[in-house]
């Protein structure tokens, strides 16, 4: 393919947003030339993630509609600019997508990129800017579209992707599906896990939510070790999926709603490490008030605006507990995304048993099954993409 691929003016298919609201609709797009600090990438697979569903709703701002999401992509590296500071990536080269970060700033030094400040204007207002001429995408009539969501916009069959998204990977391509949302979901998941509670192996670990963000965290956990590790969700089916990929315990809230009392059951001094995928404000009141002493309750899940929990300030400083919120694991990709690679060669990190692949022609059945629980994981193959 890459002897037809033009110098500029590169025409592709994406899946594109209209405006808010609107489906994801396949049509031809053309790419700008890449920049000396971007890279062509060919995808292969990309995993759907919440967050480009709360932006296809128009519930986050992304600038400028049209617009092409995406932000769990994998593919071969088609193009190289002429200044990518990766000297040895190349044509051909199999690479994995995951957010972008200013790595400049005091936390993306401390390799905590995830929580970049400059984090929401470039994921969500694109890699190169926020002026509409600034896209590297454009409809075949002239129309501008926002592009390098996530420094990727990876819902589209060739993708001019900002290289601070770019991350090597030597995978093959059997597990490269399986891979692709390494990058956002399963990265979130692990890297809470990994960077911010740091479970013992004696911890007891609660996980409000049994979707993508909590089953890779159970995942992390049973591969760190731990000993408990309790589910909660609403859906049985979900239950005994993440029992069957580590954890110990599990709770249907639909059947013990007081979640506190029910952890109390179980664990009478509380439990010491929850992670809330949710944003469901009364689990979030129930993680927290179950907390024994030391426990931290880390938030990762969208919350309604508006939310509020209550702090108990006199029992929270006795108990020396802690509430973190975060985003993306507060994890530097270029560290995590081998690290998981690697996990999940070693059969410790078995995310093949999360997802289901769809052609990009079937993104509505991918949706329609990703809201009704069917699935975990949609990853939209290009596989059929001209
Ligand atoms: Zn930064
Ligand atoms: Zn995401």
């Amino acid at each position: 393919m890459n002897s037809t691929i033009p110098a500029k003016n590169i025409p592709t298919k994406a899946l594109v947003v209209e405006s808010p609201k609107r489906p994801f609709v396949l049509k031809d797009v053309i790419l700008d030339e890449v920049r000396p600090d971007e890279v062509l990438v060919e995808m292969k697979y990309t995993g759907l993630c919440h967050t480009d569903i709360v932006v296809q709703e128009g519930a986050i701002p992304v600038g400028i509609y049209p617009a092409v999401l995406g932000h769990e992509g994998a593919g071969t590296v088609r193009r190289v600019g002429s200044n990518v500071q990766d000297k040895s990536l190349k044509e051909g080269d199999t690479v994995l997508l995951s957010f972008s970060s200013c790595q400049n700033c005091s936390t993306c030094k401390e390799n905590r990129n995830g929580a970049c400040s400059r984090m929401t204007d470039i994921n969500f207002g694109g890699a190169r800017g926020l002026e509409p001429s600034s896209s590297p995408i454009s409809l075949p009539d002239g129309t501008p579209v926002r592009g390098q969501f996530f420094g990727q916009s990876s819902l589209s069959k060739l993708a001019v992707v900002s290289e601070r998204s770019i991350v090597k990977c030597d995978a093959s391509p059997e597990d490269l599906p399986f891979l692709a949302p390494l990058g956002c979901g399963y990265l979130t998941g692990a890297g809470t896990v990994f960077n911010i509670l740091r479970p013992k192996k004696d911890s007891k670990f609660v996980i409000f939510g049994m979707g993508a963000v909590g089953l890779a965290a159970c995942l992390a956990a049973k591969a760190e070790g731990v000993e408990i590790i309790v589910a909660v969700d609403i859906v049985d089916e979900k239950l005994e999926l993440a029992k069957s990929l580590g954890a110990t315990h599990s709770i249907n809230t639909k059947i013990t709603p007081d979640l506190e009392a029910g952890l109390r059951e179980f664990f009478p001094d509380g439990v010491d490490r929850v992670l809330d995928t949710t944003g469901v404000r009364i689990l979030q009141q129930s993680g927290l008030n179950a907390l024994a002493h030391e426990g931290i309750l880390a938030i990762v899940g969208v919350s309604r605006p508006g939310n509020t929990i209550e702090i108990d300030p006199l029992k929270f400083m006795m108990n020396c507990n802690r509430v973190i919120g975060m985003i993306e694991g507060e994890a530097n990709p270029a560290q995590i995304v081998p690290r998981l690679v690697q996990l999940y060669r070693d059969g410790k990190f078995p995310v093949d048993r999360l997802s289901k692949i769809y052609p990009a022609g079937a993104i509505d059945q991918a949706l329609e099954e990703l809201h009704s629980g069917k699935v975990i994981k949609p990853v939209i193959s290009w596989e059929d993409v001209q």
